[in-house]
């Protein structure tokens, strides 16, 4: 039972709907132990946010680099910016056994969902499209053009959902993380997996 792969956990669903709260929710207290997956950006830093904590902030150029070299897992244009998750790391954590953890939009789940099945896809949904335009808005980093294009894309992205293992609605963040983490626990107890 210690050798065996660790579970690619894939949460995901459109922007606003409060992934990034509920990722930072599950990591605050980690109890158990996942490992995040930092994905490399070319959009700005965020007042607040950490370089190799929330992203890898780098240049176009040299996430172009990481993409012709093979380095990314999956990537996404998104809102005018890549994101990407840095394949290097998963693989050796999973190969020790450990949970790996992935915060990313739904164009790229699906990308990985073809390249590691195995993975466990969990959609993260807003109770309505009405309250993710309030927290979209209410977050206030965005100016109009960029809110309007973000609602756009929520809207496709909801539909995305049938494609996924598990859909979580986010009505509270407490709740939302008692169910993923609950999703991962019964995951470890598949019989396959024991
Ligand atoms: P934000 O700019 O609000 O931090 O992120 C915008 C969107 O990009 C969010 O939906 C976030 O989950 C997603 N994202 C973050 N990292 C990655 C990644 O590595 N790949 C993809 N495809 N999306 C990501």
């Amino acid at each position: 039972m210690t050798d065996r792969r660790g579970l690619l956990i894939v949460l995901s669903g459109p922007s606003g709907v409060g992934k990034g709260t509920v990722r930072a929710a599950i990591f605050e207290n980690n109890i158990f132990n996942y490992v995040y997956s930092v994905s490399a950006t070319t959009r700005k830093m965020r007042p607040g946010e950490q370089d190799g904590v929330d992203y890898y902030y780098v240049t176009r150029s040299h996430f172009e680099e990481l993409i012709r070299h093979d380095k990314l897992l999956e990537y996404a244009e998104y809102v005018g910016n890549y994101y990407g998750t840095p394949i290097e790391k998963i693989e050796e954590n999973l190969a020790k056994g450990k949970d790996v953890f992935l915060e990313i939009e739904v164009q790229g789940a699906l990308k990985v969902r073809e390249r590691m099945s195995e993975g466990i896809f969990i959609f993260l949904a807003p109770p309505n499209l009405h309250e993710l335009e309030s927290r979209i808005i209410g977050r206030g980093t965005d100016d109009m053009a960029v809110i309007y294009e973000r609602m756009q894309k929520a809207r496709e992205e909801i539909e995305m959902m049938k494609h996924y293992d598990y859909v979580v609605v986010n009505d509270q963040v407490s709740n939302a993380v008692q169910k993923v983490n609950a999703i991962i626990q019964s995951e470890h107890l598949k019989v396959d997996r024991v």
